[in-house]
């Protein structure tokens, strides 16, 4: 490991990176590695050199493990211009995380999270999932060759534990207060020498900040005016946000951009926060979101994404579900068919826009933080059609129904 110390995202106390602590003992907030201050990116073949390697010296491993990759990161990164030009703003860049190994961003700091547990010589590695971060785990432990403990809900229904399944962790469904098993987790990990690799891990946070450096290159360094990310912990948002802090810092780009949060209406504790401007989070009561992987009600990040919020000027908005079906047939009709949580930009888009929060000019980068295959059941929302045809009758309905 780099000799650089974990500090506390809201007192600053300091920590060493060579023990496993997530979060400050004496406020209970998550720790972060220290900013960078210089580095550049590493020269070599997209084709051959992993993501870790590319950004090393931008990451706090003093060596990297090869043989943990799968293929993640550099993805790619669409300009639309028909769909800016629907949601009235200047550009609309869309950066496609479901093309990572498991179909979601969360590969990006899984990979980091394993580079680390090797480290510090872990065997195993675990997390509090149902969803995308479960799976992506799983996958990894393999590829590494690590023990996987999967903690789901005791109710998981078959469609969401069979993704986890066939990777064969080992895959608990707990019986108990599952909001609390994120805290619960590193306790028991502690006693039972289990690297977990939560929602806001220090180190999945690193990963995380491979999005924005993949999109200062893609964009040629010349910076948004913002990201808008669909956001549950709010790992995801801190990674992204300290990857340009970082940048910056090391002078290779100008300007940070605004970081927007995008929630969904029925479970959006950040934004709720962020408007009543209060410096914490509130578990919401009864979250229920078509959205499932932005449904967490009570965010382990919740506090550091205000504060951030706060000091960057950035912003919070959430949006009902029947906005976020619409903007998942808007991102379909450019050839894109993504998750609900990652439609969710785009109607929060339209939503600032409509409220003149946005003016029409911006530059936007917009997240899909995973695949729309993910989860099939949102089909049922869509009018959805077909026709059946004879074969000998092809021809003449093509004639009579289309433009010659
Ligand atoms: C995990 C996840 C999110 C939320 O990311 P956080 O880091 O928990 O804020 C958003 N979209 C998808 C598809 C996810 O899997
Ligand atoms: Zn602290």
């Amino acid at each position: 490991m780099k000799n650089l110390p974990l500090v506390c995202t809201k007192c600053g106390k300091s920590f060493r990176m060579e023990n496993l602590q997530y979060r400050c003992d004496l406020c209970n907030e998550p720790l972060e590695v220290e900013l960078l201050t210089c580095g550049k990116i590493s020269d070599g073949n997209l084709l051959t050199q992993t993501m870790l390697e590319r950004y090393a010296e931008f990451l706090p491993f003093a060596s990297l493990d090869r043989d943990i990759s799968l293929g993640e990161g550099f993805t790619p990164l669409i300009q639309s211009e028909s769909l800016a030009e629907k949601l009235g703003i200047g550009e609309l860049y869309l950066k496609n995380e479901a093309q990572n190994p498991t179909w979601s961003f969360k590969d990006r700091g899984t990979v980091a999270g394993v580079q680390h547990a090797r480290k510090l010589g872990y065997k195993r590695i675990g997390t509090v999932s149902t969803g995308n971060m479960a799976s992506s785990v799983a996958a990894y432990a393999r590829k590494a060759g690590m023990e996987a403990f999967i903690f789901v809900s005791k109710n998981i229904a078959a469609e969401k534990i069979n993704p986890i399944a066939i990777y064969n962790p080992h895959l608990i469904r707990v019986d108990g207060d599952y909001g609390n098993l994120y805290y619960e987790s590193l306790k028991i990990g502690q006693t039972n020498q289990i690297y977990f690799i939560n929602s806001d891990a220090t180190f999945r946070i690193e990963g995380s900040k491979t999005i924005a450096f993949e999109i200062c290159e893609q964009l040629h360094f010349d910076m948004p005016d913002y990201v808008i990310i669909p956001t549950s912990a709010g790992g995801n948002l801190r990674g992204i946000e300290k990857g340009f802090r970082e940048f910056h810092a090391c002078g290779l780009i100008e300007n940070v951009p605004k970081i927007i949060c995008a929630q969904a209406s029925g479970c959006s504790p950040i934004c709720n926060a962020f408007h009543a401007k209060q410096e914490e989070v509130s578990r919401v009561l009864d979250p229920h979101t078509i959205a499932h992987g932005i449904e967490n009600p009570f965010p382990p990040s919740g506090n550091q994404t205000l504060r951030l919020l706060k000091r960057t000027g950035g912003f919070a908005v959430a949006v009902p579900d029947d906005a976020t079906i619409k903007a998942q047939a808007m991102l379909a009709e450019i050839g894109l068919f993504v998750q609900p949580e990652s439609a969710v930009p785009i109607a929060a888009i339209q939503k600032l826009r409509s409220e003149n929060y946005l003016t029409g000019k911006e530059k936007i980068v917009s997240i899909i933080t995973g695949s729309g295959l993910k989860f099939t059941e949102a089909l049922t929302h869509h009018t959805l059609t077909s026709v059946e045809c004879k074969l000998e009758d092809i021809s003449r309905y093509i004639r009579d129904n289309f433009d010659q």
